[in-house]
Order: C-alpha cells, then structure tokens, then sequence
C-alpha cells in the first residue's frame, strides 16, 4: 500500500473516550504499517459543544500511549492548519462551490419556523420530520423562493444555511473494508446542513473537505459514522472528488463488559473502572472521570488491550509490543460484531507487561508512587524489591499498596492468623530465634533459612508453626514474596527491631 494517510479526528468537546483511543490506535497502526503518515487533526467547528482543556488532553493521552503524530496542532506538517477552526475559509470557499454546480441550496427558515414545523408533523404522527427532497419545496430556500427574493435576503445579511441537495430515488453505495458494501436509499437521507448560521461549517462538511486536502487515503473511525458516510459519498461526488474518495473502515462498537450494548461513560463509574485513558476533572463530580493511567495501567498493556479489542490476529499470540502490532495489524482482519470491554483481560494484560517488565525500569517507574509516600530508597533496594513484588501486583500502585511494609512498619497485624498460630509461651522461643538471627554474620536469604530451619529442629517445629508469626511480625500478612528473601532485604537490623516490637504487640493481643 502506497501513500498511507489516515487522521484521528476527534472534537474536543470533553475527555477522550478509550473508544477514541482505540480508533487513534488503529489508524496509527496502519500508517506505520505501511510507511505512512498519522495525522491529528482537530474538529472544533461546533464552538457550543467546546470544551477548554480537552485538546491537551487528547494530546497527552495520545502521548502517554506512544501514539505520536506525524502531523497536527502544534506539530506541523505541509497540510495545515490542522485545527478546522483556523481553516473556515477553506469551507466556505467549497460550499459556494457546491451551491454553483446545484449541488446546495440556500436555507433560511429560522429555528422557530423550524420547530413549528416539526411540532406541526407531530401532530399529523409523523415523528421524525426531516428536511429533504420531499419537503423542500415547501421551505424557505433558494429552491423554492425566487432568485430576486433569495438575493434579496442574502443581501439583506439575514441569516442563513446552506444545506445539501441530496438527489432522489438513488442508491448509494460505499464499500466498506470492514462490512463490505453498505447502501442507503438516498430518499432515507436529509438535505444535512454544510455551513452554519455562523459560517462554520458542520462536521460533513469540514470532514470531506479536510480528508479531501490532506489527502487522506483510509478513514477509520467509530461504527457510529457509518451512517453519515452516505451524505459523504454524495459530498464527494458533488464536489468531483469522487476519484480521491478515501476507503472506509468502520470500527466495531465496543460494548458494556456484559455484552449488552454499548460501553458509554457512564459505565465506568457504575463499575468502579476506568473508561478514559487519563483522569478528567469535569466542572462537576459526575462529569469527572478516572483514567487508566491513574489507575496503575501500564500503557503497553493498554494499547496491546485495545488492538484486541475489534481486530485480532488470527493466531493464538495475545502479547503484542507496539512494534508487533505494526507488524502485524491489517484492516481486513477487523471484526464486524461488538468487541466486549473486558476489564479482567486488561488487568491480565497490565499483569503480563509488569512481570516481564526489567527491574531497574519498574523501579524507575515506582520510585515516585514510592517517594510519594515519603520513602527514598536506593535504586539497588527498589530494583529488589520490584524483583521480589512484580508477580504480585496487577497495578502499579500495587506495589505499594502490597509491599508498603518494605519501606515501614505494618500498620495492622493479621490477628485473625495470630489468634490461631501465637501463644505468650512461645515468647521464649521466638526471642531465641531473633538472638539467633541477629547473630548471623552472613545476612542472606540462604544463610537465614538454614538458621530458622535449625532452630525449628531444636524446637520441634514445622514451618506452618513458625513462618506465619515471622511474616506477620516484619509484615502484618501472611501473604507476600519469599519470607527470607524479604527479611534478607529488610536487613539484620531493621528485622531485629522489628520482631522486637511485634512480639511485644503480640502479647497484647487476646489469643483463645
Ligand atoms: N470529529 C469526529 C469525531 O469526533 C470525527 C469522525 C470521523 O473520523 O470522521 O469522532
């Protein structure tokens, strides 16, 4: 495939949804694939919908994701500007052109007339009024006024739209690369409006005529566009661009976790999950989202996440980098059926990155979540001790939240466990093995186990006897990474100071 350009477009009217993602994912994809060019371009033409902020967010998650353009907004590029906000007159220019070849018309019935008329179709039980080639005559535009009256008013600056003549009793087909070929009956369509009352232009518009200019040679975007692409299809013929029309992938939708309908926003809260890439503060709490990133995910197992989510290779393989999923993308292999959102799959994919992850890199990535808490340990101690947790974790900030006693005291202990394994007779024996402990000269993991396993043989103990209060004194839990592998991290003296508090605690807790 020669000359690859493909657009993320999304309008910046709030945070990006990982739909988005998903759909800048897979134009990336291709453009690599095939040596070709990933733009963003920005559709902010519906200035009421605008939302400040939502720009830099779409910016930083595309970055966090390593999905960089190759051109855009701050970026550059030879197809500029790539804001349509800054490209109105490129717009305007073509939907004049389209009035002269008859292919628009002028529009100015106002708001008002406009409701009354559908409030007017209501009654008559026709729910769903639409402007189009069976009620135009009847409306108040340069098709049914006269040319003087429609001069008239255009000089006259009364406001106005221009709208598409969409043609009657026609077919009109697009092959799609997902669905293959989707038709319309182009009485089904309205006459959509191109230009706005304040000169800008709708999404059609501004869409055909940018992909036009920036040469754009696959659109792939959202299921929820395909049924625009007939008003496309007949935009690009009547602007004689049918030669350059872009080949169409529409994206399958991406469902609720149960499968039953689409994934929306709102599912994230009601879920307790992520369904945006980064955080979003909203001017309100329900407008406020979590993100994938604040929630511990690394974005490798995101985007590797996200390409399944629609496409799939056709082989057993699950784990893709980036650069594999370049390699192996392709647009046939896109499913046509909903890809359900499921989360326990990224959690398992965030699992899989964070294990084969090397150590030095996860504690590079850590030490902040680690100083954070107010710790600063050595890179060698942190490497360690992402060796010893990275199997045990499924975020990153797992780390912590499961391994936080390597950097201080347990908060609580396991007292449910000590009530079953501790007795204060036991004092005197567990005092022997903290001297014997601490009076090791070699504090390493194989040189500490032989010690305990002697002085079990000494005592007649099994490991179930003595391994669980070692845990809970140096940790609170019975649960974690080896025992004498911690406990050698730990180091002598911080084991020895901890097990003399435990033990003292311990005698404060009521055993049966
Ligand atoms: N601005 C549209 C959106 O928000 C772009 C759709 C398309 O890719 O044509 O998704």
């Amino acid at each position: 495939m020669e000359n690859v350009r493909v657009r993320f477009a999304p309008s910046p009217t709030g945070a990006l949804h990982i739909g988005g993602v998903r759909t800048a994912l897979y134009n990336y994809l291709l453009a690599k694939k095939h040596g070709g060019t990933f733009i963003l371009r920005i559709e902010d033409t519906d200035q009421t919908r605008y939302v400040p902020g939502a720009e830099s967010y779409i910016l930083e998650a595309l970055a966090w994701c390593g999905l960089q353009p190759d051109e855009g907004p701050g970026i550059g590029g030879d197809y500029g500007p790539y804001r349509q906000s800054e490209r109105k007159e490129l717009y305007q220019k073509y939907t004049l052109q389209l009035i002269e070849s008859g292919h628009a018309y002028y529009a100015f019935d106002t708001p008002e007339e406009l409701d009354a008329r559908r409030e007017a179709e209501k009654e008559k039980g026709n729910h769903n009024f639409k402007y189009d080639g069976s009620v135009r005559e009847e409306m108040n535009n340069s098709l049914s006024l006269s040319k003087e009256e429609t001069q008239a008013r255009l000089s006259s600056g009364e406001p106005y739209t221009i709208r598409l003549k969409v043609p009657r009793d026609e077919i009109v087909s697009v092959k799609d690369i997902v669905r293959g070929e989707v038709s319309f009956q182009s009485n089904e369509l309205d006459d959509k409006i191109l230009l706005k009352g304040d000169g800008m232009p709708t999404y059609h518009m501004a869409n055909i005529v940018d992909d036009y200019l920036m040469k754009i040679s696959h659109v792939i975007r959202g299921e929820e566009w395909l049924s625009s692409t007939a008003h496309h299809v007949l935009l690009y013929r009547s602007l004689g661009w049918e030669a350059q029309m872009p080949q169409f992938a529409h994206l399958p939708l991406i469902l609720k976790p149960s499968g039953k309908g689409k994934l929306s926003k709102r599912d994230g809260a009601k879920l307790g999950i992520p369904v945006f890439p980064l955080d979003w503060e909203g001017d309100n709490p329900e407008d406020s989202f979590p993100g994938f990133r604040e929630f511990g995910f690394d974005p490798r197992a995101v985007d590797n996440f996200l390409a399944f989510l629609g496409w799939n290779p056709g082989t057993e393989q699950e784990i893709f980098s980036l650069e594999e999923l370049v390699e192996a993308f392709d647009l046939q292999k896109i499913g046509k059926a909903g890809a359900k959102f499921d989360f326990d799959k990224a959690k398992w994919y965030n699992q899989q990155y964070i294990m084969a992850t090397d150590n030095k890199t996860l504690a590079a990535t850590i030490r902040p979540l680690i100083e954070a808490k107010g710790h600063q340990p050595s890179d060698a101690y942190l490497e360690r001790f992402c060796g010893m947790m990275k199997e045990r974790v499924v975020f990153y900030p797992d780390f912590w939240e499961n391994g936080y006693y390597f950097f201080e005291e347990a908060k609580e202990y396991d007292e449910k466990t000590l009530r079953k394994k501790w007795k204060p007779e036991f004092r005197a024996a567990f005092d022997e093995l903290r001297q014997r402990l601490q009076g090791l000269s070699d504090y390493q993991e194989a040189a500490i186990k032989k010690e305990v396993e002697a002085f079990m043989a000494d005592h007649e103990m099994k490991y179930g006897d003595v391994l669980p209060i070692l845990r809970i004194a140096l940790s609170g839990t019975t649960k974690g990474p080896s025992i004498f592998e911690m406990m050698e991290l730990l180091g002598s003296e911080e084991v020895d100071r901890r097990l003399g508090k435990a033990y003292a605690d311990f005698d404060t807790i009521k055993t049966s």
